[in-house]
């Protein structure tokens, strides 16, 4: 019963793909399809679209499934090969308390790995309880503070910029000062960043939030699932 749960959620993720992204619908299972427009979430007529209910739950699906490949590819620093699957089964699984803790760690991002927009949550919205964010914009960082370059958003001029920096995920680097420029170090080497490149680079700060990284983990069962297995 789950399994097919799955596929009908499946089947609602590429109607809407279809509908906002150009993804080509093809081979519609035919009961899926009719199991979907009995939960009154998509209408059949001139091709299939969807019903408001059904716009709302395929939108969350597409938000899940992306915030789930950051997740596993900034955090948890799996390579995009592995990513498809595990996030594949996250969309279906992950609780509304849990999405908007993995959502606020990350730092409400607007793009997946493969720089597909996120729907918004109401977390992002809202941009209040920010308690166990981990991960920031580097223009919110202070003097002082240190992290890991995770990934970078923005149009093609900014990620060759960034690229021509050298200032590539993984890279440890330090804030310097943030007034009258923004300057980091990175290694022997200082950098002076305007505004738009240092907002583009989002990063994984270290230590000094570390009190508040554990009040997330104890929150978000995915953490403690993690440990558990560590442990055994
Ligand atoms: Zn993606
Ligand atoms: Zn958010």
């Amino acid at each position: 019963m789950r399994e097919r749960r799955e596929d009908a959620e499946n089947l609602l993720k590429e109607i809407w793909l279809s509908l906002h992204e150009n993804f080509e619908l093809k081979d519609v299972d035919e009961s899926l399809k009719e199991y979907l427009i009995k939960e009154g979430l998509v209408k059949a007529g001139n091709g299939l679209t969807l019903t408001e209910e059904g716009e709302k739950r395929a939108r969350k699906i597409i938000r899940l499934h992306r915030l789930a490949e950051r997740l596993l590819n900034d955090i948890l620093g799996m390579g995009e090969s592995q990513i498809e699957e595990s996030a594949c089964r996250f969309e279906h699984i992950i609780s509304d308390e849990v999405e908007e803790a993995i959502c606020t760690l990350l730092g409400h991002p607007t793009v997946c790995p493969h720089g597909s927009s996120i729907p918004p949550g109401d977390c992002c919205v809202k941009g209040e309880r920010e308690v166990g964010r981990i991960i920031f914009r580097l223009s919110e960082l202070s003097p002082g503070d240190e992290g890991v370059i995770k990934y970078v958003v923005g149009g093609k001029d900014l990620s060759d910029k960034v690229v021509s920096f050298g200032l590539l995920p993984g890279e440890r680097l330090k804030v310097i000062r943030v007034f009258p420029s923004f300057i980091i170090q990175i290694g022997n080497t200082q950098f002076a960043l305007d505004k738009d490149l240092a907002a583009a680079i989002f990063v994984l700060k270290h230590e000094n939030n570390r009190k508040n990284d554990t009040k997330v983990e104890e929150k978000t069962g995915f953490f403690r699932r993690r440990k558990r297995f560590r442990g055994k």
